[in-house]
């Protein structure tokens, strides 16, 4: 009997850690998660749907993000495409509750424009450029949360400031890299922003999205350019697969060049929860860090 009991209790138990509890802020990548963590008080739950090394552009919902979708109260995403495969989703949950989009902070002016009416949607690590974005989550969240509103207001100016702080420590760390040897080469187009905020001329292998292909003259032009600039590093990312960048190495080699893989970097998604690198200035301050020892 008292087996019995046990085992009743246990699948009690069980069927209660199946139910999922109802997510109350759901971000879409860690990046939107890690905002919303900075300025919410931490008794309001923020989870991000996808984990660490996930690529946003071609993830796919599945059926238990539709449940965590549809159970969250709020939900944020980047916009601008970045979440390729969610759009259709995003919409229909958007007429339900509200879907609020990093990007929609900025004017079309601040984005870089990759195709007719297309931008680039990358904009995290240009950290001025991201301030203006959290700045807009902000009021936001004080508007859905006006229990909370003060609290709310104060943690984004505390974090807003941090990110412009951030950002100029590495301007000014950059200020001994001359014009000439400021250059990179990445797997994707991820770093565009941080490019333009730092005046330095960023290629990626595949372009603004990892759905796109990249072909042979790809290959051999982002080879050349290695060779050119006379780069010592080209960097992996996280999230993205590295056998091009592999491939890639290979490519300066059959040239004569010579070309080492950097430490992978964080793009599009940061690091493991309980590191440094799982918050984005301590993603980019990990980012420049690699990047700065590469351009000396
Ligand atoms: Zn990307």
């Amino acid at each position: 009997m008292k087996r019995l009991i046990t085992l009743f209790f246990a699948a009690i138990m069980f069927s209660a850690c199946q139910q999922q509890a109802p997510v109350e802020v759901l971000a879409t990548t860690s990046v939107m998660a890690d905002a919303a963590r900075q300025i919410l008080p931490e008794e309001i739950q923020v989870v991000a749907l996808m984990q660490s090394n996930i690529d946003p552009h071609s993830y796919k919902p599945v059926e238990s993000d539709v449940a965590k979708l549809n159970s969250a109260t709020i939900v944020l995403h980047n916009g601008l495409h970045l979440e390729g495969k969610m759009t259709d989703i995003l919409e229909k949950v958007g007429r339900s509750k509200p879907v609020y989009a990093m990007s929609s902070a900025l004017k079309q002016n601040d984005l870089i424009e990759v195709g007719p009416n297309v931008h680039d949607p990358h904009i995290w690590f240009d950290l001025n450029l991201w301030a203006r974005c959290v700045e807009g989550l902000g009021g936001f969240l004080a508007l859905q949360y006006p229990d909370y509103r003060e609290g709310i207001i104060a943690n984004t100016e505390r974090y807003a400031a941090e990110l412009r702080a951030a950002h100029a420590d590495f301007a000014t760390a950059l200020m001994d890299v001359s014009d000439s040897n400021r250059a990179m080469v990445t797997a994707h187009d991820a770093f565009s922003y941080f490019g333009r905020a730092f005046a330095i001329e960023v290629k990626g292998l595949q372009g603004v999205s990892t759905a796109a292909e990249f072909g042979v003259n790809d290959m051999r032009s982002t080879a050349e350019f290695i060779i050119e600039r006379e780069l010592t590093t080209v960097f992996t990312e996280t999230s993205v697969n590295s056998k091009s960048i592999e491939a890639l190495k290979e490519a300066v080699e059959q040239k004569g060049g010579e070309v080492k893989l950097g430490e992978p970097l964080f793009s599009d998604a940061l690091g493991e929860q309980g590191t440094p690198e799982a918050t984005l200035i301590g993603a980019f301050k990990y980012n420049t860090t690699q990047i700065l020892n590469s351009l000396k």
